[in-house]
């Protein structure tokens, strides 16, 4: 398998220079070193301004960060989230940039086996035995970095068992010292192609992701896309890799100074046909069950 070539701050400004850009950005591990304990977890110094400094260009990058964690994380973690768009729990909920949230998958039929695990999980996780167990609503997760390595894979299997067997809504998903039940239906790539629906297809998608549940996402760039694999896995579907959350920050940086000062008021009128543009494609998001508020803003 060939390792993706690493990716130059001159790529990523070349595809600035031809035209708008979603930038997709995974959370832990790519712009948060990853920690022992998922609460630990804190952007790199220096995160929250470039990307608060990258969605004030809006509409020439519409910036996007795309996580397992649950939106009410996402935006403890960032901040004002001003002008981002949260995707959380794997792509089950989205909040635009003036704060509508919508749901973007229908995991209805998740509920009550989401139910179920967390009656097993009380059951069967020993006490002060290093799990933990992580409950983000339409997704359950066993984190085990702390616990002995025996007594993990012992535990991991039935976990898989379970979840296999009497949960046929979930799906498994295995990260780094954890594995999580995600709701079915939930899916990265279909929240990409989402956003992409959004802020509209002429925007080249960027997805920098780390974790397994970034590769659908690499998928769904689409030919034009650039996905980024952050750190090292192999095989991968992503077309280029950065060493760490480290290398993710200064590429930002880099492609902020490069788009220079944000829209000016002489672009408003292009800025607010863009937003009613955005707000119409959002209306026609599908996968919402019908459970979004029609007053629910996409931008
Ligand atoms: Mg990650």
């Amino acid at each position: 398998m060939t390792r993706p070539p690493r990716l130059s701050a001159g790529l990523l400004g070349q595809a600035a220079g031809r035209g708008r850009l979603l930038l997709c950005l995974d959370f832990d591990g790519t712009l948060s070193p990853i920690v022992e304990t998922p609460h630990e977890a804190r952007p790199l110094p220096g995160v929250r301004a470039v990307l608060r400094s990258l969605s004030a260009k809006a509409p020439r990058v519409s910036v996007a960060v795309v996580s397992g964690r649950s939106v009410a994380q996402l935006r403890r973690l960032l901040g004002p989230a001003a002008g981002l768009y949260l995707v959380g729990t794997h792509g089950v909920e989205l909040v635009g940039p003036r704060g509508g949230r919508r749901r973007l998958a229908d995991v209805g039929a998740a509920r009550p086996e989401l139910a179920r695990l967390r009656a097993w999980l009380r059951s069967n996780v020993p006490p002060r035995a290093g799990f933990l167990v992580e409950d983000k609503g339409w997704s359950i997760a066993l984190h085990y970095r702390k616990a002995d390595p025996q007594a993990a894979a012992a535990l991991c299997r039935s976990f898989k068992r379970f979840v296999a067997r009497e949960t046929p809504a979930l799906r498994l998903s295995a990260g780094k010292m954890v594995v999580e039940a995600v709701a079915r239906a939930a899916n990265k790539g279909a929240a990409l192609r989402a956003l992409r629906r959004l802020v509209g297809a002429d925007a080249t998608a960027v997805y920098f992701g780390d974790d397994m549940t970034d590769e659908d996402a690499f998928g769904a760039v689409g030919p034009r896309g650039i996905s980024v694999l952050v750190g090292e896995r192999a095989p991968t579907r992503a077309r280029f890799r950065v060493d760490g959350p480290g290398a993710v920050l200064q590429l930002l940086k880099k492609l902020n100074a490069s788009l220079g000062r944000p829209a000016s008021r002489s672009r408003g009128r292009n800025v607010r046909a863009r937003a009613k543009q955005a707000v119409q494609a959002a209306a026609a998001v599908c996968g919402c069950g019908g459970r979004a508020k029609t007053s629910d803003r996409a931008g």
